[in-house]
C-alpha cells in the first residue's frame, strides 16, 4: 500500500503533516490537537506515532492531548529543549520505524540547536520542518547560529532528491514570534 498524505492547517499559521500507511499514521509536529484530531476522524485513521523536529510550542504543543487520546508513541530529537512526553529520543544516523516505513535522521541545527529533520528515503520525503523556510530561514535563527544553520543546508541533497515537505511557511518575513514562544 502507498503512504497517503495529509496537510493539516493548525493554528493560524501552521501545518502539521499527517502520513498513513496500513495500520500506522504518523504526524510530524503537533501544533494543536483540535485540527488533527479532525482530519484522523474524517479519514478513519487512528494515530500510533507523533514525530517532532524540535521543542517550539507551535511543534509540540498537540502533544498531552494526542499522547492522551490515541496513545500514540512520540519521538523527538535527543538534544533539543523541553518535549512533552517524548518516548524515544534520536538524534543522528538513527533510524524511526513507522509500521513498514522507515525514516532516517539528520541533525539539523539552526534555528534550533538539536532540530532534527525526517528523511523517508523509500517513499522519498523529507521533513525539514523549520530547518527550510519557503522564503528564508525564519525568523529566530541568531547570528550565533548562522554557522550551524550552514551545516544543515546539507539537507539540501536530500531536498532536491525528495519531495521536501517544507510546512510551507512562507511567513519568513511576517511570521509572529508568538507562536515561537519558548526559547530558541
Ligand atoms: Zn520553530
Amino acid at each position: 500500500m502507498s503512504v497517503e498524505i495529509r496537510l493539516v492547517p493548525c493554528l493560524s499559521d501552521n501545518y502539521a503533516v499527517l502520513l498513513h500507511d496500513g495500520d500506522v499514521t504518523a504526524v510530524i509536529d503537533a501544533p494543536e490537537a483540535p485540527a488533527i484530531e479532525k482530519t484522523l476522524g474524517k479519514e478513519g485513521w487512528k494515530l500510533t506515532h507523533i514525530l517532532i523536529t524540535h521543542h517550539h510550542a507551535d511543534h509540540v504543543d498537540g502533544i498531552p492531548a494526542l499522547k492522551k487520546k490515541y496513545g500514540a508513541k512520540v519521538i523527538g530529537p535527543r538534544a533539543d529543549g523541553e518535549i512533552p512526553l517524548v518516548d524515544e529520543k534520536v538524534g543522528e544516523g538513527d533510524t524511526v520505524k513507522v509500521g513498514s516505513m522507515s525514516a532516517r535522521v539528520l541533525d539539523t541545527p539552526g534555528h534550533t540547536a538539536g532540530h532534527i529533520s525526517y528523511v523517508f528515503d523509500k517513499e522519498k520525503l523529507l521533513f525539514a520542518a523549520d530547518t527550510l523556510f519557503v522564503l528564508g530561514c525564519g525568523p529566530r535563527v541568531r547570528k550565533a547560529r548562522f554557522s550551524a544553520l550552514a551545516v544543515a543546508i546539507k539537507t539540501a541533497p536530500t531536498a532536491r532528491r525528495h519531495e521536501t515537505l517544507l510546512r510551507p511557511r512562507i511567513h519568513a518575513r511576517q511570521c509572529p514570534v508568538r507562536n515561537h514562544g519558548r526559547s530558541a
